[in-house]
């Protein structure tokens, strides 16, 4: 039962406008994510009912909305942006008192449209609901993703394509550009009250630091190296760090043309519009920083920049803490330290070197045994440097107060037999777009343990297909 509890519709004007979804014709469920809908006590809303509200039927008593953002994209200032394709079409709390904000992603034009249609494709929306599941299941901080729908409506990108809207779900859909509007505008009062309002929902603590924006900033620094710390370990790539999907709690928000690592390489591009590589893997962590600063510059006009320079220093440390011991708890050396670096380097050389499988890899290391080592040397072309590697590797993985099998329980709880890899998710888009929706249910399901191989999905743990290399993914979805 819905438990409508509103929050961010309390802003009040200036933060959004109402809106009414726009149907799609013949709207057919094509996945409810059943786990999630029992986690917000949603389970006992009938799917005839999902259907429908998904459609636009309205929740309750709630009047959707869409609220207005600026940002950075691409390193460029757009003054206005906003929820253009998106509506907020409730706010539910749960009996854990979390409110929940729910989102149609596809349900038609709103005021901040733009030159768009208010759509989104069957196939953006696929990787969108698949995606967001996948990240939970890896325990990285994500916006999570409750039922799609498609339809006979008709939406034109690069081709024809079937008209889809998601719902998702996440404690607050607020980006940094909801700052940079306001800033912007120096339109000081609001963006005061988004800041309290961020604080007081949030991140109540900084009500007792001395300088409440200064703790803002520093909070919304380390939730973002703390997922920008996950993406990298498990080879996430998000292509459009532009400062608009850059999450106020540090969630992985709006999936457009992200990736996940199969051969290694640092300067892997994901996004084909991104032609400078300005959201490449290796850039992710310096580019959160970047934005950070634009964070840091809104803030900037209720206190003292200089009250607000220590807290965007700690970005930097943040993330350096959390990249150590994520990729400490993949090598399975759980007190790995700078010192280890050279040794964590030297790896990462010799996969690039010989465009090594990421998640292949980093499995297979997790189940090398102390009698059987060689095994994982069949996963790289240059086998005498990773054997010279590994001598060293294991010399110091014994040297930590843990024994062997219990940090190789860290690194198969680390490393994943299993992400969402760019022809899994095409695989399954073309099945449904020809209205078979078996593999998208199969895929879910194996999404929801990565870390355990299945012998019933087996063909999802191999090696990508040589089509794969050649995908083209841009901002168009
Ligand atoms: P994105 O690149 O998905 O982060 O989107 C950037 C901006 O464009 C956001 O304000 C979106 O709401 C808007 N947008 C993207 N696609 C569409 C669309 N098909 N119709 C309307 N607005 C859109
Ligand atoms: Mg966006």
């Amino acid at each position: 039962m819905f438990n409508i509890s509103p929050q961010f519709a309390f802003l009040g004007p200036g933060f959004y406008q109402l809106v009414t979804p726009t149907p799609l014709l013949n709207p057919h469920l094509i996945h409810l994510n059943k786990p999630l809908t029992k986690q917000l006590n949603l389970d006992d809303v009938p799917d005839t009912r999902w259907l429908n509200i998904l459609n636009g039927t309205p929740v309750e008593t709630y009047k959707p909305l869409a609220s207005i953002y600026a940002g950075h994209q691409f390193g460029t200032f757009v003054p206005q942006l906003g929820d253009g394709r998106a509506i907020l079409i409730a706010e539910h709390k749960d009996t854990n008192n979390q409110v929940w904000e729910l989102q149609l992603k596809g349900s038609g034009q709103t005021p901040y449209s733009r030159f768009g249609d208010g759509r989104a494709v069957l196939r953006s929306s696929i990787r969108e609901y698949l995606c967001s599941h996948a990240m939970a299941a890896l325990g990285i901080p994500t916006t999570l993703a409750i039922a799609m729908i498609d339809s006979d409506t008709k939406v034109a990108r690069e081709e024809i394509e079937t008209g889809s809207i998601i719902l998702r779900a996440a404690p607050s859909f607020i980006r940094f550009g909801h700052f940079e509007v306001f800033a912007s505008r120096n339109q000081i009062n609001e963006l005061s009250k988004l800041a309290n309002f961020v604080i007081d929902h949030y991140y109540p603590e900084c009500n007792n630091a001395p300088n409440k924006f200064s703790a803002l900033l520093d909070r919304v620094a380390d939730n973002t190296a703390k997922m920008i710390a996950k993406w990298q370990g498990v080879g996430f790539c998000h292509g459009v760090m532009n400062s608009d999907n850059m999450s106020i709690l540090g969630l992985t928000l709006d999936y457009g043309p992200f990736g996940f690592l199969d051969n290694y390489n640092p300067r892997h591009i994901f996004n084909h519009s991104d032609h400078e590589g300005r959201y490449s893997y290796a850039n992710q962590p310096q580019i959160a920083g970047w934005n950070l600063e634009r964070l840091a510059e809104c803030l900037s006009l209720l206190t003292k920049p200089e009250e607000l320079q220590n807290s965007l220093n700690n970005y930097a440390k943040y993330f350096n803490q959390y990249y150590i011991q994520e990729m400490g708890n993949k090598l399975g050396i759980i007190n790995f330290g700078l010192e280890d670096l050279d040794l964590l380097s030297e790896l990462l050389n010799i996969l690039a070197s010989s465009n090594t499988d990421w998640t292949i890899f980093w499995h297979n290391l997790s189940k090398i045994t102390r009698g059987n080592r060689a095994s994982i040397l069949d996963y790289v072309s240059n086998r005498d440097e990773l054997k010279s590697w590994l001598d060293k590797y294991l010399i110091r993985r014994t040297e930590q107060d843990l024994d062997f099998a219990k940090s190789k329980t860290v690194m198969l709880n680390t490393n994943p037999a299993l992400v969402l890899r760019g022809h899994l998710a095409q695989n399954s888009i073309s099945r449904a777009q020809a209205g078979d929706y078996a593999d998208l249910e199969r895929l879910f399901n194996a999404l929801s343990t990565p870390f355990e191989m299945h012998d019933a999905y087996l063909d999802y743990y191999g090696y990508p297909p040589e089509w794969a290399s050649h995908s083209n993914l841009s901002c168009s979805s």
